[in-house]
């Protein structure tokens, strides 16, 4: 099995041979189609399986292969660490370095003013934690009007830091026709409960 034979697109393709992957990881080859064809997804995967990659490298695929004429964050990433959303901002700049998608990263514990300058340049793909999503949210610095995708990153980590009820008042800004991704490393039944209202005929996948 090669990337190339999940339909990924040149540019990517070109990203991912240059990080040295030369075939998608089980999460990756089960994932990517069911974003592509716009499906919602319960993924349950840990960090180290190649969880990022799979909902970034589909994200970036339909970004740029519907170039949007409005301007506006079309995908929310929430992950519950700052090491995490780093992580992800990476993965975003690395595979998609020849696609032309802009992205940025949010989180507390640092001054504001890099990132909503960032923010105010507009952003195709946003990664954020809760607390400082709500903060700048708040303030007017961020429209979710045109989002599209929203992928819920490590939910389960979420309940474990205290954060579910930020990450709920969240969801209840969201455009209600929206794809969503949800992953989480396992399913107690208060996540169990977040992911039934929060997806919509989804597709699951487990490695
Ligand atoms: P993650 O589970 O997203 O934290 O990814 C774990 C690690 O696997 C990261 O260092 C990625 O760079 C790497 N990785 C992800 N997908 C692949 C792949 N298809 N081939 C080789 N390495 C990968």
């Amino acid at each position: 099995m090669a990337f190339k034979n999940l339909s990924i697109i040149d540019p990517i393709l070109k990203a991912l041979e240059a990080e040295g992957y030369s075939s998608p990881t089980p999460i990756q080859s089960q994932a990517i189609p069911l974003v592509l064809e716009r499906k919602d997804v319960l993924g349950c995967a840990q960090t180290g399986t190649g969880k990022t990659a799979a909902f970034a490298i589909p994200i970036l695929q339909i970004l740029y292969t519907a170039k949007r004429a409005v301007q506006g964050i079309k995908v929310l990433i929430l992950t519950p660490t700052r090491e995490l959303a780093i992580q992800i901002d990476e993965s975003f700049a690395s595979y998609g370095r020849y696609t032309g998608i802009s992205h940025t990263v949010i989180f507390g514990g640092v001054s504001q003013l890099h990132q909503t300058n960032k923010l105010k340049n507009g952003v195709d793909v946003l990664i954020a934690t809760p607390g400082r999503l709500l903060d700048l949210m708040g303030q007017g610095f961020i429209n979710l009007k045109h989002l599209e995708i929203f992928v819920l990153d490590e939910a389960d980590r979420m309940l474990d830091m205290g954060f579910i009820h930020d990450v709920k008042k969240v969801i209840l800004k969201l455009p209600a026709n929206r794809q969503t991704l949800f992953f989480s490393a396992t399913m107690p039944p208060e996540i169990q409960k977040l992911a039934d209202a929060l997806l919509s005929n989804p597709a699951q996948v487990a490695v």
